[in-house]
């Protein structure tokens, strides 16, 4: 079956990016949005009343301007008109898979001596009951996980608190999932009534490299009166930062992943080269420990099958014994090929076989069945349209940037 999938929103050129002058109130906590009050001149003693306003029509409704709140007063909406916006990331390209996964290209400003933007994905999967937001925490990626493309991206920043929880933003936009909205008629969306019921830090970079604004903004995301997904539906995926983990669960008190992939440290230095500074048995101390972690609350261990490296039926069996007493689960990832890799996917039936010592072992094993493959929307594929560019392609673009001054 050849694979098609439909464009909804043509790419922006790079070269035609303005970035936003006046900063936006997106992914402000309510002290900051305390502080934004304050500039724009509310009493001290009006703020937190204005704040819990605010962060209804911001989070709860989703409305991109200040002229429709109506419990705020004109002269306020006009106020903060002045000086903040609403502002999401930058929608630049969506695509919808044939499978009815959507993907989003997003445009964020780049360094200020660059001109040239950078650009993240976030890619939308959903299922009958469930719609699973895969959010990225940074432009590409420090580590270099073999397997992986985003490891392969040269480009790197931290996202803000603002463009993390903006991305679910931007999906409740995209499919009129706030409020009152109108649902897509185009491609599947879950049965209930909400399109983003679950979320992953599973795109592109590593969150616990970028721990604090992932925590603000996944305690906005799980805000029950602001975009009010509960913690139990948001899975913080990491390649094995241990000083973080115990953090993670402190501060944010998430579900974890962890990107096992391998069960000696010779190979997962090799596939994960961050487990030469965090080897195998301290990561499974650190994972002990997580807190929160029990029966009802398993970690899940994520394990990408790589043909001829890691699916051996030994590899399964240490695997069971090395999670021995962690309350556990375990997510088989079929890998997704890309331009360049040396890696190829294991056969079907090796990956059953690998299941199955997994399951008699007592661990429910799904294997993860790979979506949107046709837009290059699955694990490991995200990588941004800046780095696909050659770099004849790059500088040309720069010079172009340079004399629009
Ligand atoms: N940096 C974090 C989160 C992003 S990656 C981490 O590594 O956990 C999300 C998951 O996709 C990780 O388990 C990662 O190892 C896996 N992955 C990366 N490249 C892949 C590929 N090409 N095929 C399948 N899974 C891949
Ligand atoms: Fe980074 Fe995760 Fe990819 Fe490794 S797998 S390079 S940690 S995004």
């Amino acid at each position: 079956m050849s694979l098609q999938s439909e464009t909804f929103i043509e790419k922006a050129p790079l070269e035609r990016y303005i970035a936003p002058e006046m900063p936006s109130l997106i992914g402000m906590s309510r002290a900051e949005l305390a502080d934004a009050l304050g500039q724009a001149g509310v009493p001290e003693a009006q703020r937190k009343m204005r704040v819990q306003q605010l962060w209804h029509w911001i989070y709860f409704r989703g409305f991109t301007t200040f002229d429709d709140m109506t419990s705020v007063s004109k002269e306020l909406r006009a106020e903060l008109a002045k000086r903040f916006t609403l502002a999401r990331p930058e929608v630049v390209a969506e695509q919808i898979s044939i499978d009815g996964t959507r993907k989003w290209l997003l445009r964020l400003p780049g360094d200020p001596d660059s001109k040239l933007p950078h650009d993240v994905e976030c890619v939308y999967i959903p299922d009958t009951e469930r719609g699973t937001l895969c959010v990225s925490s940074q432009v590409g990626c420090t580590l270099t996980c073999s397997f992986c493309h985003t490891g392969t991206q040269r480009l790197v920043r931290n996202l803000t608190a603002g463009e993390i929880a903006g991305q679910i933003m931007v999906a409740r936009d995209r499919m009129g999932d706030w409020p009152g909205g109108t649902r897509p008629t185009d491609g599947v969306v879950p049965s209930g009534d909400r399109c983003v019921t679950n979320v992953v830090m599973m795109g592109m970079g590593e969150p616990l490299y970028n721990l604090d604004a992932v925590r603000d903004a996944l305690l906005i995301v799980s805000d029950g009166d602001g975009l009010g997904i509960s913690k139990r539906r948001i899975t913080l995926s990491t390649s094995g930062v241990i000083p973080n983990i115990e953090r993670a669960g402190n501060e944010i008190g998430c579900m974890l992943a962890v990107s096992l992939h391998a069960v000696r440290d010779e190979l997962r230095n090799e596939l994960v080269p961050l487990n030469r500074k965090y080897p195998i048995k301290e990561l499974m101390e650190a994972c002990r420990n997580y807190p929160g972690a029990s029966n009802a609350k398993r970690i899940t261990f994520e394990y990408v099958m790589l043909k001829g490296v890691n699916d051996s039926i030994e590899d399964a069996k240490a695997l069971v014994r090395l999670l021995k007493g962690i309350h556990a689960k375990i997510n088989l990832i079929p890998f997704n090929p890309w331009p360049g890799t040396k890696y190829e996917c294991s056969d079907w039936d090796q990956i059953e076989k690998f299941s199955q010592v997994v399951f008699d072992a007592g661990y429910a094993s799904p294997v993860r069945t790979p979506r949107g493959r046709d837009i290059l929307a699955a694990c490991g594929q995200l990588k941004s349209a800046t780095e696909k560019l050659s770099a004849r392609e790059r500088m040309a673009l720069r010079a172009m940037a340079m004399t629009d001054e």
